[in-house]
């Protein structure tokens, strides 16, 4: 579904983008828990915001990849939507947390989905993408 057809988040939270995701990545909010960041990089890859993905990545773990990289592989999905399937701590009160997603994509013409655990610690204060986990 195009962006430009929904009323609602990409992530698929079902709030208006400009109070979920789109809010943080346009108009420079933070994040209060490892799940709104979890949402807000599913979105940033729906809007090439390639920017808002690096930096809300950890900078000790991000040298496996580059700006570039990512591009090409958001940029080559049509982006379907976000499942949130669990939780650990990452709330506004913690340090660290997880986040297991589903995120639906069509790629070469085939619907395929990308199952992961992700790792998030706050840094400064601010909630980052450490890696997934093993
Ligand atoms: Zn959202």
């Amino acid at each position: 579904m195009p962006l430009t057809a929904t009323k609602s988040c990409p992530c698929g939270s079902g709030n208006r983008p400009l109070d979920c995701c789109t809010g943080l990545i346009l108009h420079g909010g933070e994040a209060q828990t490892a799940e709104q960041l979890m949402r807000s990089r599913y979105t940033a890859h729906t809007l090439l915001a390639i920017d808002y993905l690096w930096q809300t990545w950890s900078p000790q773990e991000r040298a496996t990849s580059s700006p570039e990289a990512i591009r090409e592989w958001a940029g080559s999905c049509q982006w379907l939507g976000l499942e949130i399937l669990a939780c650990e701590r990452g709330l506004a009160d913690d340090n660290e947390g997880s986040v297991t997603f589903c995120a639906h994509y069509r790629l070469d013409g085939r619907e395929q989905h990308h199952l992961e655990k992700s790792l998030f610690r706050r840094e400064a204060g601010l909630w980052r993408y450490l890696r997934h986990a093993d």
